[in-house]
């Protein structure tokens, strides 16, 4: 029997079904988990099925979440999307559940759960739970569709990364053919707010950038202060760098209210998780996130990735 079949049949076993996803959610790990909550509200209407977490307000235009009782837990299925490692599930009750099912296309790093899916070729947890739909013949409407492109669209920059795969673009046609408001999505998906705008002319005066390629921009507490922004909204700014024919790979240290700084790290083609992993995080080869204690420690994370820059160069 295939994962999908397992995972379809542990959905049929339960009335219960919760779904989680990762803290600092984006719209892969949003439109993954509500996706999958709409789908199997569709076909399973007799089943609850729930999402938990907390409503990240950027993206409440997308998507929003339920209010979850510890009641609900009791002889749940709870399915977690979206999200590498326990440490970083949003709401801890996920244990709480009778079977615990990960689907995710992060390395494997934290094996969790009493089933998992886990396909690192593929673009986006949205790209799997769309393949989950489409293979099982399970009904869609134009919100899933919505909610589930919108992940593969973010997750791949636009169809620009190289996790963009032929299979990407055909789920993302079978999911074009369902009438959600295409346009004003992508319009909303490729705007900011005009204090992101300034933000992003910050990202451009302030970058540092060696003769490698290797660069970062340093945003702190008072600079976000300064231009009203949430840490979510530095979201809009990640990929800028990028952008930039000269950069190779980046990392953009964002400084927290508690004072540590999350550093975001992406590459055009040189692997940098491992950087990230060496400071408390992880994530994909090409785009995963560390968290950094100390002005020194900042230092370091650049010096890493200044090293990676150098050796490719070689
Ligand atoms: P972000 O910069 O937060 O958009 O994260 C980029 C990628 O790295 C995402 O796929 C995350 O799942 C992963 N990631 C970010 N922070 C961490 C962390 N602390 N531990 C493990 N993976 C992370």
């Amino acid at each position: 029997m295939t994962i999908q079949h397992q995972i379809l049949q542990k959905i049929k076993e339960y009335k219960t079904i919760i779904i989680h996803r990762h803290v600092n959610p984006d719209p892969d790990a949003l439109g993954s988990q509500v996706g999958l909550q709409k789908l199997l509200q569709l076909n399973f209407p007799e089943k609850t099925v729930k999402a938990t977490g907390y409503d990240e307000p950027s993206l409440t235009w997308l998507a929003q979440m339920d209010d979850v009782s510890d009641q609900d837990y009791e002889n749940s299925l709870v399915i977690v999307c979206d999200t590498a490692n326990t440490a970083r599930i949003d709401d801890k009750r996920y244990p709480n559940g009778s079977f615990l099912i990960k689907i995710d296309h992060h390395p494997n790093d934290d094996v969790y759960g009493d089933l998992a899916w886990v396909d690192t070729n593929s673009s986006s947890t949205c790209e799997l739970i769309s393949l989950f739909a489409l293979d099982n013949h399970l009904k869609m409407d134009a919100y899933i569709a919505k909610l589930l492109y919108a992940g593969i669209t973010s997750d791949t920059g636009r169809f620009l990364y190289p996790a963009t795969t032929a299979r990407t673009l055909q789920v993302a046609s079978q999911l074009r053919e369902y009438p959600f408001d295409f346009a004003t999505l992508a319009r909303k998906m490729d705007s900011f707010s005009y204090k992101v705008a300034k933000l992003q002319g910050y990202v451009y005066d302030h970058l540092e950038l060696d003769e490698n390629g290797a660069a970062r921009v340093i945003i702190t507490q008072d600079l976000l202060k300064a231009h009203q922004l949430t840490d979510a909204e530095t979201a809009d700014i990640v990929a800028t760098p990028g952008r930039i024919e000269d950069v190779k790979l980046w990392g953009i240290f964002v400084e927290q209210e508690s004072g540590h700084f999350r550093v975001r790290l992406r590459s055009k083609f040189i692997p940098i998780n491992e950087v990230a992993k060496n400071h408390h995080g992880g994530g994909h080869p090409l785009a995963s996130g560390a968290n950094s204690y100390t002005l020194e420690e900042n230092e370091e994370i650049f010096q890493e990735l200044k090293e990676l820059a150098k050796k490719q160069r070689k």
